[in-house]
């Protein structure tokens, strides 16, 4: 049985400020030393229900996050910014089942821990009308391939979010936003003892759970922070300005909208350093 593995890493336990999940702070050392022990819970609650070959995503920032050396030895890990498919490479069609773990809501969530989707600069990201995260973004890249999202850890309102797109997957959230920088979490021990319980029992029923499958063509919208990001988004030829903010594109399938994405964010961040508006 394949699985595939995305980590990331604001939606990890205790984590409650970006600084934490930065590579240039203090505290990322130990920041790092958590997710990893997640994602090794992960690994290891997989192959208690019956995967034999996973492959993990490092799917933070840099992409340099996981201490690789610490992980079990039958895992091949994605490093690095990859070229495609972002917080998913490494997922073809024959793959079981995608787990997600470290994950976080999406921008603007009351009660959510650090939400965005991508980047601080997306406002809301949609595909066909249904308003899709990080979380729903990878799911819906899982589903490209037919394979079902089938555990999510992270900030509460993350695994909400994710059962609203997929009502039967398991869930094991780490922590609930009690103010913007600030988290109610499970200590990292209890949170690696939940994600493997859990990621066993996904596991063992994927054949039970729906890939989510956005139907063709898929027709984005992307709201973004600035009417400057959204003026820049839409010289991207076929991209539509919808209003002062919001750009909208028509893609035949979900990886095409995602690469769309991705240059529609390089824009945005490219707006953010003119100015404020
Ligand atoms: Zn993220």
């Amino acid at each position: 049985m394949k699985v595939h593995i995305t980590a990331d890493m604001e939606g990890i336990a205790t984590i409650s400020h970006d600084e934490q999940a930065d590579y240039k702070s203090q505290e990322y050392p130990r920041m790092r030393e958590i997710m990893t022990d997640e994602v090794e819970a992960a690994i290891q609650g997989a192959k208690d229900g019956g995967a034999d070959s996973i492959i993990v995503c490092d799917a933070h920032d840099t992409g340099r996050n996981l201490l690789v050396e610490k992980l079990d030895p039958e895992v091949e890990v994605v490093q690095g910014n990859p070229y495609e498919l972002g917080m998913m490479n490494g997922i073809s069609k024959g793959f079981d089942a995608s787990l997600q773990i470290g994950y976080h809501s999406m921008r603007h969530t009351h009660e959510g821990t650090l939400g965005h989707t991508y980047t601080y600069n997306v406002a809301q990201l949609r595909f066909n009308g249904t308003v899709i995260g990080e979380s729903g973004l990878s799911a819906a890249i899982a589903g490209h391939f037919r394979v079902p999202l089938v555990f999510v850890s992270g900030d509460a309102h993350a695994v909400k979010q994710a059962q609203m797109l997929v009502s039967d997957i398991v869930g094991v959230p780490t922590k609930t936003g009690v103010g913007i920088y600030a988290v109610r979490s499970l200590t990292p021990k209890k949170a690696c003892d939940l994600i493997r319980k859990g990621a066993k029992k996904a596991v063992e029923r994927s054949n039970e759970i729906k890939p989510f499958i956005v139907g063709k063509p898929v027709v984005m919208q992307v709201e973004l922070e600035r009417p400057l990001m959204a003026q820049y988004a839409s010289k991207i030829p076929m991209v539509k300005r919808v209003d002062i903010k919001t750009v909208s594109y028509k893609a035949r399938d979900v990886i095409e909208a995602f690469d769309v994405f991705n240059v529609i964010n390089q824009l945005a961040s490219y707006a953010k350093s003119e100015g404020p508006l």
